[in-house]
């Protein structure tokens, strides 16, 4: 029996077997957590059903979080299904092409700053609050966000602000769920993951020059996977992970702890 047996878990942001999302509802369901899955787009939902049956689940809910309607529709649909449930994972970004590219002003309008914000950091927050009502106690929520909130990285741009955004939600969010009205103790955490080959990722510039210059300078001389990342996450997502809240948890082959160069290159 794994550690997450007996929880019930809405994993959002799946798009593909190269998702983040991916290795964290594979970690979840090989620890034994019953899954539920979310998407964008009509046209994605014969994809999405076939991933969701890899984790032995038939819930598939389509629900673009940039829409408060659909936000509520999701969790009252999972409700009709789960009664109460334990939590889940917002794995979901987005920015405008222009706005995570080249020079930081170049992409910087009002519009791709809403944009950005809106669906990448907004969306977690509101999602923590529709979800609240149905949530058990012990349950936990988990985002993904990146260095480039604490740190300016060529490209990132808006996005990172989007992210600083997001890493703020985390601990607000923490506060506001640690303990509820009637007791309840929510956790809300976030891991920040290096870069990773993703759909999502190959919209930002240089790209793959990122990612071999992280995999040269980081302490483990490599970058993280999705399955580094998705152990982490199920961890995070557990009881075994009772005493932590409001962190943002870092999984990036521990290149955030270093000044961008290693004892290669020096
Ligand atoms: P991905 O493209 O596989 O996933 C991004 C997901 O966001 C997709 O499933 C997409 O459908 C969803 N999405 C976008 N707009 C949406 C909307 N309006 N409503 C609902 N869903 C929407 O890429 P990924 O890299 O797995 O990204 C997942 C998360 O991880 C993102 O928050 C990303 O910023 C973060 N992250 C990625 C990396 C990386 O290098 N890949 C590093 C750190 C953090």
């Amino acid at each position: 029996m794994g550690f997450l047996a007996g929880k019930k878990l809405l994993i959002t942001g799946v798009l593909s077997n190269r998702s983040i999302a991916y290795g964290i509802a594979r970690a979840c369901r090989q620890q034994g957590a019953e899954l539920a899955f979310s998407y964008v787009g009509e046209r994605f939902k014969d994809r999405i059903t076939e991933f969701a049956a890899d984790f032995d689940s038939r819930l598939v809910f389509d629900c673009d979080v940039g829409d408060d309607a659909q936000i509520e529709k999701l969790f009252s649909d999972l409700h009709a299904v789960w009664g109460r449930f334990d939590g889940f994972v917002h794995s979901i970004g987005f920015a405008p092409r222009e706005a995570i590219a080249g020079n930081f002003f170049d992409g910087l309008t009002r519009e791709n700053y809403r944009i950005a914000h809106d669906i990448s950091a907004y969306s977690f927050a509101a999602m923590a609050k529709a979800a609240l009502p149905h949530l058990n106690d012990q349950s936990a929520l988990l985002t993904l966000t990146y260095l480039g909130a604490l740190r300016s990285i060529p490209n990132y741009n808006t996005m990172g602000l989007a992210k600083a955004s997001l890493e703020a939600s985390v601990r607000y969010l923490a506060e506001a769920m640690g303990r509820t009205e009637d007791g309840r103790a929510i956790r809300v955490n976030g891991i920040s993951a290096g870069p990773i080959k993703t759909l999502a990722a190959s919209g930002i510039k240089d790209f793959g020059k990122l990612l071999s210059r992280v995999a040269d300078a980081a302490p483990l001389r490599r970058n993280v996977t999705i399955e580094d990342v998705g152990n982490v996450a199920a961890f995070l997502l557990s009881n075994l992970a009772g005493g932590m809240t409001a962190e943002i948890t870092y999984v990036d082959a521990g290149f955030s702890q270093t000044a961008g160069l290693s004892a290669d290159q020096v």
